[in-house]
């Protein structure tokens, strides 16, 4: 009953002309209707991005809490929804880091996501001190305890599991690992968002690629990815939509 979602994050990478990257992207995503395609390019490429292709839902890679005010540098979620965004990320670790983000932050970026009109894809993750220590699906389903929206519902929230350690290194958990992480939000999830727990999307992120895609998307309770370097370009974010279908 969920649909799977591929979704690539550009990160601060990409140029007006690397939007040519999404016309086989939107072309791949026309060939697979079973699967929802999205991209959160940086701020700057939102819209010429949503002027270029309709097949694949184009996004934010970070909004703030807030509608408008005194926040130098900081963009919300009604700006990028005025220029054509359907979604924005929140909680990605490389923001939880470099920013200081913490759960309350997130929560209050996806509420205010939600607020304007955006779908989210909320980011939790454990680092590699947690995972050898045994105590990752606790401080993962913690996380996604504090950092949950109020109104959690499938129609506009999924969560990306996203242990830091395999973001950008080419190391991914096991299959069964990420299973069991997935199992475990999910049990969380019904402990928090009741009967929305099961349309929730889990998705899951970290050195996803053509080689890894269909035994990662294979495995139990997971319902797409959140793909970084391979979204990059549509030779490597195709076969990742294709495994997918
Ligand atoms: C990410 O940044 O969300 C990510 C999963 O990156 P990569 O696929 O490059 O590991």
């Amino acid at each position: 009953m969920r649909r799977k979602l591929i979704a690539g994050n550009w990160k601060m990478n990409g140029s007006l002309g690397a939007l040519a990257e999404l016309d086989a992207i939107e072309a791949a995503a026309t060939g697979t209707p079973g699967v929802d395609v999205a991209v959160a390019v940086p701020a700057t490429l939102i819209n010429p991005a949503v002027e270029r292709v309709s097949a694949v839902a184009i996004g934010a890679q970070d909004v703030h809490q807030g509608e408008c005010g005194a926040h130098t540098g900081c963009i919300s979620a009604v700006m990028v929804r005025e220029v054509g965004a359907r979604f924005s990320i929140v909680g990605h670790s490389e923001r939880r880091a470099d920013q200081a983000e913490s759960d309350a932050h997130v929560k209050g970026k996806a509420e205010a996501a939600r607020a304007a009109g955006l779908s989210v894809i909320l980011c939790v993750g454990e680092s590699l001190e947690d995972r050898d220590a045994g105590r990752a699906e606790q401080v993962v389903t913690d996380q996604l305890a504090r950092s949950l929206p109020q109104g959690a519902a499938g129609e506009w929230l999924s969560v990306a599991y996203e242990p830091i350690w395999a973001i950008g290194t080419g190391r991914t958990p096991t299959v069964e690992d990420v299973a069991a992480m997935h199992g475990a939000l999910r049990a969380r999830l019904r402990e928090l968002a009741g009967g929305e727990a099961d349309a929730i999307r889990l998705l899951y992120g970290g050195s996803v690629n053509d080689a890894n895609a269909a035994a990662l998307l294979g495995a139990g309770d997971v319902d797409g990815a959140l793909v970084g370097g391979a979204s990059l370009t549509a030779a490597k974010f195709v076969p990742i939509i294709e495994a997918a279908a």
